[in-house]
């Protein structure tokens, strides 16, 4: 059990990540450098060897590596992003950048996405050198840069340039799992993520004949365009259900006590009310137009116009994706990927996520561990490159009327203090058990 000292640190070390200001706003204008070195120095001083690791400079990734007792077991790789999205301060309650400890609470930008686990891997490895604890498994412990854009100058470069750092790992722990879901009706769902919807945001050109806004133009772009794009947003996509879907749509039908009929999805859905919420997004491929740039002038016809769409594929629906965008755009709109990212799948009955949910259970025996698929994407889509079958699992035991999923990348972002107790808890046993 993580001793008193880590119950303090975990705390301590969320407000001082969120002071260390790592804004993202995309196209490499970030500088993670200070919270990377934050965290090197907490390793070192817990007699680990960090590596630090940049693509660019400022752009600072941290890997340090504990050595298990078993040289033959698989390694396990721990890790979370040090970078967070924008806060506009005008908007926040308290400063988004202070880390104020108020009432119980961190406040701040990063207080669930993610400074607050990596304070917990931090808080817990140090305890583990105060006890002399070893684990079984080596556990690589990476602390990235970039994840909130690209991920070129984090977990990308490391899996392309640094492997070597993560030799022998096999599966990888991070962000977005073991959160308390409140069902609205007395339930609390600790769903833990095994799988990731790949990423598929596109770049719509269509082409046509330029000419004067006044003439019959049959081939005008901005037509082309805008009917390729509303017959993708009005796309019904088919039911698609990965291994992690069903399992999820199963027990928590068994939980609720409904019959699981997977040939009627959307009726199940329906009837698991808010828990539904968990499972609707990643049950079919999606496609979102979000951006449309076209013409200069109202009387001249444009001989191009572009859009962009946010589409998102899940594991085994890519090739549909494909033709079923090729189809929707039709011969005179061409797509291209503007950014690609493969999609996740992990199983829901390996040892290691029985250890995950078991470590869950231990310390909240009033929830219920359901597997669930993100609709979205982390860094283990980079870290899958390497052959590490990624979960998300961040455990937050958090109180009702607390939305996790609505504090993401949102305004008053923050976290109870006994929330990250309990997630320390939780890591702890399940890392030592891992
Ligand atoms: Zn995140």
């Amino acid at each position: 059990m993580a001793d008193e000292r880590a119950m303090d640190e975990v705390v301590t070390f969320t407000s001082d990540l969120i002071r260390i200001d790592t804004t993202n706003r995309g196209g490499g204008d970030c500088q993670e450098r200070p919270a990377a070195e934050y965290a090197a120095a907490r390793l070192a001083e817990a007699g680990l060897e960090p590596v630090l690791l940049e693509r660019t400079p400022g752009r600072t990734n941290v890997v340090a590596r504990l050595e298990g007792t078993d040289p033959s077991a698989d390694a396990l790789l721990v890790h979370g992003h040090l970078d967070v999205v924008p806060a506009e301060a005008a908007d926040w309650s308290v400063h988004p950048f202070s880390g104020e400890v108020r009432d119980g609470v961190v406040w701040g930008r990063g207080a669930v996405d993610m400074k607050n686990m990596d304070a917990m891997i931090l808080a817990v490895v140090r305890a583990w050198a105060r006890e002399g604890v070893r684990p079984r498994r080596d556990i690589v412990v990476a602390f990235t840069a970039d994840e909130e854009a690209s991920a070129e100058d984090g977990s990308g470069f490391l899996a392309d340039r640094h492997a070597h750092l993560f030799e022998g790992c096999t599966e990888g722990v991070s962000e977005s799992g073991a959160f308390t879901f409140h069902d609205g009706d007395g339930r609390q769902l600790y769903p833990i993520a095994a799988g990731e919807r790949g990423t598929a945001w596109l770049k719509l050109t269509a082409r046509g004949r330029a000419g004067h806004g006044s003439k019959v133009n049959r081939e005008n772009a901005v037509t082309r365009l805008a009917a390729a794009i509303t017959r993708i947003g009005e796309h019904q996509w088919p039911l698609r259900l990965t291994p992690t879907v069903r399992a999820a749509l199963g027990e928590l039908a068994a939980l609720y006590g409904i019959e699981s009929d997977l040939s009627d999805v959307d009726t199940l859905l329906d009837q698991l009310g808010t828990a539904g919420k968990l499972v609707e997004a990643t049950v079919r491929n999606s496609a979102n137009p979000t951006m449309l740039d076209a013409g200069y002038k109202v009387n001249v016809i444009p001989g191009e116009a572009v859009a962009h769409v946010d589409g998102r594929f899940l594991s085994g629906a890519e090739d549909e994706f494909r033709a079923t965008m090729d189809r929707l755009t039709g011969p005179d709109v061409d797509w291209e990927f503007a950014h690609h990212e493969v999609a996740l799948q992990a199983p829901v009955e390996s040892p290691t996520y029985l250890r995950m949910r078991a470590a869950v259970e231990e310390f909240a025996p009033e929830g219920h561990v359901v597997p669930y698929c993100m609709s979205g994407g982390t860094d283990a889509k980079q870290f899958s490159r390497l052959g590490i079958t990624g979960y998300g699992f961040a455990p937050l035991k958090l109180p009702e009327g607390f939305d996790y999923q609505a504090l993401f990348h949102g305004v008053d972002e923050r976290v109870p203090v006994e929330a990250l107790r309990f997630g320390v808890r939780v890591l702890d046993r399940f890392l030592r058990t891992a």
